[in-house]
């Protein structure tokens, strides 16, 4: 099965996923009304656009009932959904249940499906209505939904919800993992910035969801977004403006902008830890702007990887496209949190999605990159065997595949020949260097021709060039040898760009077979002083090695 084809069912899923509780949810609709001491009351949606009521006062109150004016018996859950950030207190008529709870801040809030939830055990009379206090002070309001569900499907979807967080922050998790084993065996930091920036994301959706809070009962990290949600999301920016950085290879593809992400990183750190001082003043700046530079943070990434990829950078782009989804949820999501009337409430398992997403298409894009550096080493370790005048082996080359044939048992038989060009020397002086080349070249593609595939063909340097036949007798290797000798010399007969130089075109051979426990090297020396042997018996001819 394909990636893409399995990446999109696995997509389809989540999408399924996340829009299952909302359609199976047994509702109750219920009916808002703010009572604001010596104001009429004002008829509401469940939606509760906290943001328009809270312009003066940040403490609503709110009087629920349900639309039917009766109560539904039964066990019955109440759910709010917010931004985690408000302090929320519920009055049931009877005085009890006066609770106050805060999403991130409350270690042991009940959490449905990442709304702040309570169990209603005791059920108001007729008419009677709930009242609920919101509280944002401090906090930025944000518009609220109130939701009434009986407690078996609010069990059942709340199973769900847990199934979809934790398959989401796992895909996160896993990516993460697998960059820290990819750092520790490539050496490269890519992927460490890419890690620290998956787990600080993931800790950032986890604590924004609840889902830290119930059911992981992480207190400390539960106790309010500062401090650890603040590292977290500092963490978050800085490690994926470094790891663009590298990803992307900036420094290449867009200096400039590069210089600019720096500075902004720098910045973010440096905000960062005013907020953190304990002088109250430092703090208020920190705080002042960590939230802005987040905000021009995401786009700011986004920009430069777009303009990296219009460069040339290749895995700028899938940064765009593994980015973009997230960015998307982020900025909708914060523009509802600001009172933007979009009045949409799964903002945070969007996030989620997007964010398992992000992981998967990035980890691809890793892994071509570790692909394509691997590509890159293998061709560059070819090329370094390689004599890039004739294409045929070097002396390094030809070491490496004679260590190969030797090690494979194909060297126990063994054929060499040996061959020099002669009067070579004379030819350059006479036709120019460039022309030697020329016909260095040629002796090369004849060479490869006359040989089979298994056969070991190198330029040991200068002019000359030796080949290994495994599995060949002396007979046979001193048949090729003549005929490769034949060929080289009628080749240049008739050759225009050689006419009138003082020695005919020819080459000298020399040929030995592997004696039982004689060394390669051995064998070489010995082809190649039969190669002499051929020059002193006046050249263009083969001669067998001694014994
Ligand atoms: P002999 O018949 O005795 O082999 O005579 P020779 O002139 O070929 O003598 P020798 O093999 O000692 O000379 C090698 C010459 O090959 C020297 C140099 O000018 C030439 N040569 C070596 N490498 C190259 C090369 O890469 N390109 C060219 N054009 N010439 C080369
Ligand atoms: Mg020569
Ligand atoms: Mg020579």
């Amino acid at each position: 099965m394909s990636l893409p084809y399995s990446l999109l069912r696995w997509l389809c899923l989540i999408g399924l996923l996340t829009v299952m509780p909302s359609a199976w949810a047994t509702e109750y609709p219920l009916v808002a009304e703010v009572a604001t001491a010596g104001q009429p009351s004002q008829s509401l949606a469940t939606d509760l656009n906290h943001k328009v009521v809270s312009r003066q006062d940040p403490v609503a109150e709110y009087v629920l009932r349900t639309a039917q004016g009766q109560w539904p018996t039964g066990p019955l859950v109440l759910l709010v959904n917010d931004s985690g950030m408000q302090w929320l207190t519920l009055q049931m008529p009877s005085g009890k249940l006066s609770r106050t709870r805060m999403l991130n801040r409350h270690p042991l809030a009940e959490i449905g499906y990442g709304d702040v939830a309570w169990l209603l055990d005791s059920v108001p009379a007729a008419g009677e209505p709930i009242r609920l206090t919101v509280d944002a002070t401090d906090v930025t309001p944000a518009s609220i939904r109130v939701r009434l569900v009986d407690l078996t499907s609010y069990l059942r979807d709340n199973g769900l919800w847990m199934a979809y967080v934790s398959a989401c922050l796992a895909v996160m998790a896993a990516m993460a993992l697998i960059a820290l084993v990819f750092a520790l065996f490539l050496r490269d930091m890519t992927f460490v910035w890419y890690a620290v920036y998956l787990v600080a994301y993931g800790w950032i959706l986890a604590m924004q969801t609840g889902f830290l809070a119930a059911p992981l009962g992480l207190s400390f990290a539960s106790q309010g977004a500062p401090p650890s949600g603040r590292i977290a999301l500092v963490l978050a920016v800085v490690s994926a403006v470094l790891f663009l950085d590298r990803f992307a290879s900036l420094v290449q593809y867009a200096p400039r902008f590069r210089r600019v992400l720096m500075v902004f990183a720098a910045a973010m750190v440096v905000a960062a830890l005013l907020g953190l001082l304990p002088w109250a003043d430092a703090r208020g700046v920190g705080r002042a702007l960590v939230n802005p530079l987040l905000v021009i943070g995401g786009p700011l990434l986004l920009l430069v990887a777009l303009w990296a990829g219009l460069r040339g950078s290749k895995y700028a782009w899938v940064f765009v496209l593994g980015w973009t989804p997230l960015l998307t949820a982020t900025v909708l999501s914060s523009l509802q949190g600001e009172g933007a009337p979009l009045h949409w409430y799964w903002w945070d398992e969007v996030q989620l999605a997007a964010g398992a997403f992000e992981a998967l298409v990035l980890s691809i894009g890793l892994a071509q990159r570790a692909a394509d550096t691997r590509k890159a080493h293998a061709q560059a370790l070819r090329l370094a065997e390689i004599d890039p005048l004739t294409g045929l082996l070097n002396r390094r080359g030809w070491d490496n595949r004679m260590a190969v044939l030797e090690r494979d048992g194909q060297a126990a038989t063994l054929a060499m020949i040996f061959l020099d060009i002669d009067y070579f020397k004379s030819l350059n002086d006479e036709r120019g260097h460039a022309a030697g080349d020329q016909i260095l070249q040629i002796i090369a593609s004849l060479m490869r021709e006359e040989l089979r595939d298994l056969d070991v063909l190198a330029r040991m340097g200068g002019e000359e060039m030796v080949a290994a036949l495994p599995g060949c007798s002396i007979r046979v290797a001193l048949f090729i040898a003549e005929r490769l000798r034949q060929r080289i010399e009628q080749r240049f007969v008739d050759d225009t760009a050689l006419s009138g130089i003082r020695h005919p075109l020819t080459a000298s051979f020399g040929v030995a077979q592997r004696l039982p426990l004689e060394s390669l090297s051995q064998l070489m020396r010995r082809a190649d002083q039969a190669m002499y042997a051929a020059k002193a018996q006046g050249r263009n001819r083969v001669c067998e090695a001694a014994e």
